[in-house]
């Protein structure tokens, strides 16, 4: 039997890919999103879309009352933790609140399941040991708070309502889809991958490496990897998995890699010496953050398919290479919305 899935925040990086996957799996998808930082083109032509905003409990209503849904994923945050660090209160009213609205109108609805994409920011600053669920979470930015307040009112939402719920604490993702047609295009930009591929095809200024006196091997911060295909798949697994229980999953390969071998692996890839300069450290960033996977590969199956950070960062640098201007100018968007 097929399924119907609300995507909330479908047009971005991850949800983008994740819509892609429902609905070649053969299920339908709807997708909400209010395209402020999101793509239209970005989404699947065989998806329904819907322009809204979570800001707007009307909206909501109207989504959520619409038909029978089996199950929501939400993506939908302001998501960087350098600017969380600029505009705390920004981001503990806008995340947390927007998630509540969504919780609350699915609760009233009958929603019986949703997908929460949390983030390892729930953490903190932590060492080199791989962090697993039971790790205790201290969050170290004002983003990585408003994820964790969301995480406990699912928790309540489950315990008073009976939602069933996942919350899955993504690392870092990365890649764009192997099939070519997506990938990853913020604006503004500030991720590590992207930045550094732009700055090897001479797209932007060298890269400014946030930080090299961190206490790592060779001092700059080290980060789990993982392909933005592989976090389709947990997703989906995730979903299957809570018609038995509400789940906690910590989603990475298990393995760090630091600025430094980020950057070489892109030079490597791209065939030249990425430009860069030395700056300061990001407000926010621990220095270590790498998952322990385990649980999510023992109760779901889950296997990333993407184990090396080379073949991560190949399928981000075609995209970028295909796609220099990302997806569409503003314009083109307001054609597409017409
Ligand atoms: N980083 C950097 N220069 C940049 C962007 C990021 O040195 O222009 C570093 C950042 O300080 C962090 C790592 O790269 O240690 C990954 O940052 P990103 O913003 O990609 O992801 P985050 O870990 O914040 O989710």
């Amino acid at each position: 039997m097929t399924s119907h899935f609300l995507v909330v925040g479908g047009a971005g990086f991850i949800g983008s890919h994740l819509v892609a996957g429902i609905v070649s799996g053969g299920d339908h998808c709807t997708v909400l999103d209010n395209l402020q930082t999101g793509h239209l083109a970005a989404v699947d032509p065989r998806a329904s879309f819907i322009l809204g905003d979570l800001a707007d409990p009307v909206t909501l209503d109207t989504v959520l009352a619409s038909q029978r849904w089996d199950g929501v994923f939400h993506l939908a945050d302001l998501s960087l933790v350098g600017e969380s660090m600029r505009e705390p209160m920004r981001y503990l009213t806008i995340n947390p609140g927007n998630a509540g609205r969504l919780i609350d109108a699915c609760i009233r609805h009958g929603v019986r399941r949703l997908v929460f994409t949390s983030s390892a920011n729930v953490f903190g600053n932590a060492d080199a040991a791989p962090l697993d669920e039971d790790t205790p979470m201290r969050p170290a930015s004002a983003y990585g708070e408003g994820k964790f307040i969301v995480e406990r009112m699912l928790q309540w939402a489950e315990r008073v309502h009976g939602l069933q719920f996942a919350c899955l604490r993504f690392f870092n993702a990365a890649g764009a889809d192997p099939g070519g047609r997506l990938g990853e295009a913020h604006q503004p930009e500030t991720h590590l991958i992207p930045l550094a591929i732009d700055a090897a095809l001479g797209h932007r200024p060298p890269l400014a490496l946030y930080g090299d006196d961190y206490a790592t091997p060779d001092g700059t911060c080290v980060r789990d990897y993982v392909h933005v295909s592989d976090l389709v798949s947990a997703h989906l697994l995730a979903m299957e998995r809570i018609e038995q229980s509400s789940v906690h999953y910590n989603v990475g390969l298990g393995r760090g890699y630091s600025v430094r071998e980020v950057i070489e692996s892109v030079g490597r890839i791209a065939g030249c010496t990425v430009p860069m300069h030395c700056a300061g450290r990001r407000a926010g960033d621990p220095a270590w953050l790498i998952a322990s996977p385990s649980r999510i590969m023992r109760e779901t199956g889950w296997r990333p398919r993407f184990t090396s950070l080379d073949e991560i960062v190949e399928s981000a640098l075609i995209w970028r290479r295909n796609h220099p201007q990302g997806y569409e100018t503003a314009a083109l968007q307001r054609s597409l919305l017409a």
